[in-house]
């Protein structure tokens, strides 16, 4: 079944929900990026962020970029999003060697570090927010980043369920934000909600739909869903943004790579295709400078 994302109020207006599944698209990151169990878990849950922070962008050209950057073995994570679900992301390490018999936390994976948010809206500058890293586990990190950099009080929640081969299970999450208006029994009926319901991913593999499961979550709270829309993981690379990019370091270095006469295979790290350029190819790439 595709992923998707539901938007929908609650609280009579005064609470924002958004709720996402996200299977297929950690599923295609592990496939595409050969991950291991605990890189599966942390690419999954940064890509489902993705999804529902990419649901929550105001204008149809927004970009955005989710950064995390750690000591630990796996290093970081990067991915991006646009306002109509597509998502994309790679981890920079890919393999540590974990296994479902011996698994890592995403946190020990990820060790001490910082999240940052990269919002392009268009101007000339980005905005851009940043924050430390107070659990490594991702959905707290994105929770006291609304909190501190956006003064949203926030709820995030990103799981990845995976099998015992590795390959994912069920993945989801959902970010609930409370307006500045939000009542205090409204605030305490959710936190009560939220403490008696057990995680995303458990109730989607008991087969329960987001529909239910947010239904339920918010059944006192009249829960209004406005919207529904499809995510996926897409890459939008080609042979012609390569070129771009190989047009861009310009004509010594290429000069450089035509001289080893040797092919030079380029890697997309979103999506780990390869772009094989002859010599031939690049000197037809430099003659193309050269012509101006
Ligand atoms: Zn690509």
């Amino acid at each position: 079944m595709p992923d998707y994302v539901i938007k929908a109020t609650a609280g009579n207006g005064q609470i924002r929900v958004f709720a996402a599944t996200t299977k297929e698209i950690a599923e295609t990151a592990r496939e595409l990026h050969q991950t291991s169990p605990v890189v599966t878990q942390a690419l999954g849950r940064l890509l489902t962020a993705g999804s529902l922070m990419g649901s929550m962008m105001k204008n149809d050209d927004e970009l955005m970029t989710l950064k995390i950057a750690g000591d630990g073995p796996m290093s970081g994570l990067l991915v991006t999003a646009d306002a109509h679900g597509n998502v994309k992301g790679y981890p920079y390490v890919s393999d540590l060697n974990d296994s479902m018999e011996a698994p890592m936390l995403v946190s020990e994976a990820i060790g001490e570090g910082s999240l940052n948010i990269l919002k392009d809206i268009g101007l000339k500058e980005p905005y851009v927010g940043y924050s430390p890293l107070i659990s490594g586990e991702l959905a707290e990190d994105l929770t006291y980043y609304f909190a501190q950099s956006e003064q949203i009080p926030t709820s995030v929640s990103l799981g990845v369920l995976l099998n015992d081969d590795g390959t994912v299970r069920q993945a989801g999450g959902f970010i609930i934000q409370l307006l500045p208006d939000t009542t205090d029994d409204v605030i305490d009926s959710l936190e009560e909600a939220l403490t008696k319901t057990p995680s995303l991913t458990k109730l989607l593999d008991q087969g329960n739909s987001l529909e239910t499961i947010i239904a339920n979550l918010f059944i006192d709270l009249n829960l209004k869903v406005s919207d529904q829309t499809s995510t996926r993981f897409v890459c939008d690379c080609s042979r012609q943004r390569i070129t771009k990019a190989l047009i861009s370091i310009g004509k010594q270095d290429l000069v450089e790579m035509i001289s080893d006469q040797e092919d030079i295979e380029i890697n997309c790290d979103f999506c780990n295709k390869k772009y094989l350029f002859s010599p031939a190819d690049l000197q037809a790439i430099l003659n193309r400078i050269e012509e101006g």
